[in-house]
């Protein structure tokens, strides 16, 4: 057995999406990438100076004590690079990130994947904490429809997704494999079920199309639970996402280094002035921005619940890597500190009292719900699970 110390050294990551290019080698319809008035001309990242001293200013403000931090209580904070697709920007966005990383942020990319070789995975997937890609269909002429095709027609066929997703598992076994899918008028109907079943990433977004701007794709909300339905046998790991959800909640910087909002659906953005002009702290205050929406979705609770240490007993059933302990002590606060949806743990299905979640390709860890302050966490490889349960 080990023991752990949890409640005051918990982990929650605040996160800033970087939406640091406009551009895309896709056209998605439904994109809604799109800045009004910014011309791609003045995206920061032209003058890799000015990104770096962006991520430095983001850095001494959310890396420090600030009054966000004392509101909402969290560790560490995550920069997610994002676009349009950050990945078209080749070696800006590899410097980029890498320099994130040496500034003290965990980083994160939200990719189509589409420029994913194996060498930029190698490069930068071992530091990676969350690797998320979006993919709609895995059926070409659904993705040729929609507009995820670049302009030779290549696309990311199923094939390609499941030789990428193994890839950064073998070169980063703590990280987080997220695919993110938006349901909208054409694939509505199209089922991933095998794939994502091949694939088992730990989390799959399922996102209603946003009616901003193009109402052409927007479909019900009937239609978009007729395709969560679908695919229930992946109950496990997917994450709902409606548009209610996605307003005020993301704490965004768009390509101009700007924090932005959406502001009413279908009217554009709510924007600061530039934060190299005016500091971190000003800008913030020149956007809605709704803490608790983001704690719902950040499963951040109120300090005031964080006081006491509690030592929890981990037991091995099978010998445990060191390098897993601090996902494994991540899982546990995730677990104690959630109310009623949980990030990685799964309700047994022929045992109500009993929880598990799965750590990496190997291990997982099951606990009873009576012994959710105490222990033990019994953690386990894959085959042991089989076995026992
Ligand atoms: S891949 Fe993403 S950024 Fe590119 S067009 Fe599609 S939705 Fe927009």
């Amino acid at each position: 057995m080990k023991s752990l110390t949890t409640g005051t050294q918990r982990k929650t990551d605040l996160v800033i999406n970087f939406h640091i290019t406009e551009s895309c080698n896709y056209k998605c319809s439904y994109c809604y990438a799109t800045w009004d008035d910014l011309e791609a001309k003045n995206e920061l990242h032209r003058s890799p100076n000015k990104v770096a001293s962006l991520l430095k200013n983001l850095a001494s403000y959310f890396l420090s004590d600030n009054s966000l931090k004392a509101k909402m209580g969290y560790e560490n904070v995550r920069l997610n690079f994002a676009g349009g697709e950050p990945m078209l920007l080749g070696k800006r966005f590899i410097d980029a990130i890498k320099f994130a990383n040496q500034l003290g942020f965990k980083t994160s990319l939200i990719t189509n994947g589409h420029y994913l070789s194996n060498d930029i995975l190698d490069d930068i997937g071992p530091s990676l904490d969350v690797l998320g890609i979006s993919y709609d269909s895995a059926n070409y002429d659904i993705a040729q429809k929609i507009g995820r095709v670049d302009r030779n027609n290549r696309w990311i066929s199923a094939d390609d997704l499941r030789m990428i997703c193994a890839r950064y598992r073998a070169l980063n076994s703590t990280g987080v494999l997220k695919l993110n899918t938006v349901v909208n008028a054409v694939n509505k109907d199209d089922s991933l079920l095998p794939l994502m079943t091949r694939i088992k990433p730990d989390k799959w977004k399922l996102l209603r199309v946003l009616p901003v701007y193009n109402h052409d794709l927007v479909i019900s909300q009937s239609e978009y639970l007729a395709y969560v339905n679908r695919h229930q046998a992946l109950a496990n790991i997917i994450v709902e996402e409606d548009n209610d959800a996605m307003t005020h909640t993301y704490l965004m910087v768009n390509p101009e280094g700007r924090f932005y909002q959406n502001a009413e659906a279908g009217s554009g953005y709510v924007l600061s002035d530039l934060i190299l002009a005016v500091g971190v702290e000003k800008a913030l205050t020149q956007i809605p921005f709704d803490v608790s929406g983001f704690q719902q979705r950040y499963q951040l609770i109120p300090a005031v619940e964080l006081s006491g240490e509690v030592t929890l007993l981990v037991k091995e059933c099978d010998p445990i890597p060191d390098n897993l302990f601090s996902k494994i002590q991540d899982r546990i606060i995730d677990f104690q500190q959630s109310r009623e949806q949980f990030s990685y743990w799964f309700k047994m299905k022929n045992g109500e009292s009993i929880y598990y979640c799965r750590l990496n390709d190997n291990y997982r860890m099951v606990v009873e719900v009576k012994n959710k302050n105490t222990g033990p966490y019994e953690c386990m490889k894959h085959s042991t699970f089989d076995n026992r349960f």
